[in-house]
């Protein structure tokens, strides 16, 4: 690891698959940094379990673009959509060059899966864990580029800004016990979502929304904070912790969701949200903590095969799929609000773009159809990545300013973040505008 100069071309704050596919599509010919808060694999994107979608063929593209909009409550931004799935098939084509092994039938043809809210399988996979397959492969390729330095345990505290444009972050070095200012000519927040600023969900606690606080507290426009999806198969425990997802694939390839009675109450395969308020409302009339999952209707063999991380994690619990239903509760899941994106990555303040989970240009309008976020956060960095190289200028030197100080500890400023986040969130949900929130109190 070296250390960290003070200046780069770009900063890149995140190293999920948005971080890490900006990175790649960079020219060679910048020196970029990628930030992140502790071990890169800590990463929303390592815990992908269901797949990523892919337009089979324009005879789909009708269905599918139908099929986002009906999940998201046509509350989507067509351009963005459309956008989307146009250009899926040259996401996965760059996965397939950084050597992501999807699943494939004996005739060499893609395996598609499916789940809730598709009116047919489009989803690529590698068993159970394709968001380890592709971040891993991804870094890997990033890993060699000599222009990208990536330094894990350092945590984004603040953007550097003097209200007219982003020049940089303040970074506190976790290792070193130092806080830095860290110049950039371009930042770009790709932070993830938000499940780390409340508990009781499947993200990591990294994962906490700290750049949608930031973003906020200077005035940079966030749009949707309160529209959080929560997934409405994770397993029960009372362990504490993060909260093991059971993939919407599973259901998709047969598995059944059963009442107190071991009754089917629901179509398991609607979108995320309608699901999700079955199993509470379930819950309430039968006074339960959970209802159960079934998995026996899944071919035993592609259940082996298909889902072996979900199998081994049950197991664990206590619990033997091929044998009997598992019990499963919702939790937060991800977070299709974020800051204020165009189609190319650009936030409101100059120089400053946002990509991934963490970002927002109404793709997903009020809630994400199964397994678009890894395709969105790969297509949406490398547009950004593509749109700083085409426009790229360098900063003004003389526009430097100071950054924030450090006050009380690093730990205390991303608390003060999570509380920042958590009353946009409630200032939302109350009908008001979290974009005032912090008027008049900019830094
Ligand atoms: C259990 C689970 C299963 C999922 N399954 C699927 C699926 O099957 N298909 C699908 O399409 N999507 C799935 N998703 C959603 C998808 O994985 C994420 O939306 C996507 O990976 C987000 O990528 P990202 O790069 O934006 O963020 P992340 O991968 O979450 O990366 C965020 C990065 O930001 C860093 N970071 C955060 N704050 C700071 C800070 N202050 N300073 C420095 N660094 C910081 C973190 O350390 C991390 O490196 C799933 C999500 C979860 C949690």
């Amino acid at each position: 690891m070296a250390a960290l100069k003070e200046k780069y071309d770009i900063v890149i704050v995140g190293a999920g698959v948005a971080g890490l596919n900006c990175a790649l599509n960079l020219p060679r010919d910048k020196s970029v940094l990628i930030i992140c808060k502790k071990n890169p694999r800590q990463s929303d994107s390592y815990l992908a379990q269901g797949g990523i979608c892919m337009l089979r063929g324009d005879y789909d593209y009708d269905e599918y673009f139908d099929d986002t909009m009906r999940a998201g409550h046509y509350e989507n931004n067509p351009a963005a959509v459309e956008c989307m799935i146009k250009g899926s098939r040259e996401v996965i084509a760059d996965l397939e060059e950084c050597g992501v092994d999807f699943r494939k039938n004996s005739d060499g043809t893609y395996a598609f899966t499916r789940e809730g809210g598709h009116s047919s399988p489009r989803i690529l996979f590698h068993e159970d864990c394709t968001g380890k397959e592709i971040t891993s492969k991804l870094m890997k390729k990033v890993s060699k580029l000599s222009n990208v330095q990536i330094e894990p345990y350092n945590v984004m505290l603040d953007i550097i800004t003097d209200g007219e444009k982003c020049e940089g972050v303040v970074v506190y070095d976790i290792k070193e016990k130092a806080t830095k200012a860290v110049y950039a000519d371009y930042t770009v927040l790709a932070t993830g979502g938000v499940g780390g600023a409340f508990g009781n969900t499947t993200n990591f606690g990294v994962v906490s929304g700290d750049a949608v606080a930031i973003a906020l507290r200077h005035g940079v426009q966030v749009d949707n904070v309160n529209y959080i999806q929560i997934h409405p198969t994770v397993l029960y425990s009372k362990k504490r912790g993060r909260k093991f997802l059971i993939s919407e694939s599973v259901r998709g390839e047969g598995a059944v969701l059963l009442d107190k009675n071991f009754k089917r109450f629901t179509d398991e395969l609607q979108p995320r949200d309608v699901v999700k308020n079955a199993v509470l409302a379930q819950m309430e009339k039968d006074g339960t903590e959970f209802v159960w999952l079934d998995m026996r209707p899944v071919p035993k063999e592609e259940l082996a095969s298909h889902f072996p991380q979900i199998v081994k994690r049950c197991a664990e619990e206590g619990y033997d799929v091929f044998t009997q239903p598992v019990p499963v509760v919702p939790a937060i899941h991800y977070f299709m609000g974020g800051i204020h994106i165009d189609l190319n990555g650009a936030t409101t303040l100059p120089r400053l773009y946002a990509a991934g989970e963490t970002a927002c240009n109404g793709v997903h309008g009020k809630n994400r159809l199964a397994s678009n976020s890894l395709l969105e956060s790969l297509l949406f960095a490398k547009r950004a990545a593509q749109d700083i190289a085409k426009n790229y200028s360098p900063l003004d030197k003389s526009g430097y300013v100071k950054p924030a100080k450090e006050v009380g500890g690093y730990k205390h400023i991303l608390n003060g973040l999570k509380k920042d986040l958590r009353r946009a969130v409630e200032t939302a949900e109350a009908g008001g505008d979290p974009n005032l929130l912090f008027k008049g109190d900019k830094k």
